[in-house]
């Protein structure tokens, strides 16, 4: 089995999640060499000693093991054209983005063909756990080359779960993220229950989180609440791309998930009225609004 050099890693995606995550790296003493498609977000690494390449290529060609931290599928192919796979023979892709089961053995297959290796490594946890280091990670792929990224993935989680064959890790992060999803939306219709009494917001979360129905995603969310402030940790638009991917996953099952439905309608909509780009769980503030 290939040994890859875990002293220097390649990051492609400084958005909120791979900023703290590569943050962590340097702060162990790892080398980064960085790439973000809007340039300026290298910034806040660079200050603590990533390098900063100007494009995919050359980071590719200056590091063995490369991380994708990005958005969507999309993005995913985007980065990986035909230049760059010419140039990954013998190198180890490492995507930690959420995309679907099928979506990262179709990356996997692909770089098959380039003579490249591929582990999938999505996260559970928001930006703040990022901050804190406190991660899940839930990992697929040859075990070998897992256990190799262990000590790197140690960097910025607190245990790495692993699953077997591709596609298995891709699952459980959307599996986990539809239950986030149904939760956030379930303490949102809740508040909303609760404003028809008139009794002040402040009350009715102290109740709840003095209830068995507390969680620690309930926690993560009451400053928002109570602040009606949703600066995003966990973006509405991730949500519903998850959410969607999640639709296709009990498509390709032939089940029907009644909530996993109905949450998916519901953030869809919220991200269609203009709340993208903010928390998660402002669906509070869609459904305040939705008769
Ligand atoms: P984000 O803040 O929106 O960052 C997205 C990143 O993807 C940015 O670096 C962006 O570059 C890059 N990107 C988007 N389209 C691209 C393209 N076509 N080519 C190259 N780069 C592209 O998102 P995030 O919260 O860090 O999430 C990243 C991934 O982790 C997503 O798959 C998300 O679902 C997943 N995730 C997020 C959380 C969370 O709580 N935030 C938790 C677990 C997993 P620019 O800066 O140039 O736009």
């Amino acid at each position: 089995m290939q040994k890859f050099n875990t002293n220097q890693v390649g990051w492609i995606g400084l958005g909120q999640m791979g900023e703290p995550m590569v943050k962590h790296l340097l702060n162990q003493g790892t080398k980064v060499g960085v790439y973000n498609r809007s340039k300026a977000k290298c910034e806040a690494v660079v200050a603590l000693g990533a390098t900063a390449y100007d494009s995919v290529l050359e980071l590719v060609q200056a590091n063995e093991i490369i991380f994708l931290m990005i958005a969507d599928y999309q993005a995913v192919q985007q980065v990986l054209d035909e230049k760059v796979l010419s140039a990954l023979k013998g190198k180890l892709i490492v995507n930690m983005s959420t995309i679907s089961p099928v979506q990262n053995q179709a990356v996997e297959a692909l770089l098959a063909q380039y003579g490249a290796e591929f582990v999938e490594a999505p996260v559970s946890g928001s930006s703040k756990v990022a901050e804190a280091g406190k991660l899940l990670v839930l990992a697929a792929g040859k075990e070998e080359i897992v256990e190799q990224l262990k000590p790197l993935f140690s960097a910025f989680s607190t245990t790495t779960f692993y699953y077997g064959e591709v596609g298995k890790a891709g699952g459980m992060k959307l599996m986990i993220n539809s239950l986030l999803g149904i939760f956030i939306q379930a303490y949102g219709e809740a508040l909303v229950f609760a404003d028809q009494y008139g009794i002040p917001k402040e009350k009715v979360i102290e109740m709840i989180s003095g209830s068995a129905m507390n969680t620690a995603i309930f926690q993560a969310k009451v400053p928002m609440y109570l602040q009606d402030d949703f600066s995003p940790a966990f973006m509405m638009k991730h949500m519903t791309k998850d959410f969607n991917l999640a639709k296709a996953e009990m498509l390709k099952q032939g089940r029907s998930f009644p909530l996993i439905e109905q949450a998916a309608t519901s953030y869809n909509q919220a991200n269609d009225a203009g709340l993208s780009e903010v928390d998660m769980a402002a669906i509070y503030q869609f459904l305040a609004q939705v008769k």
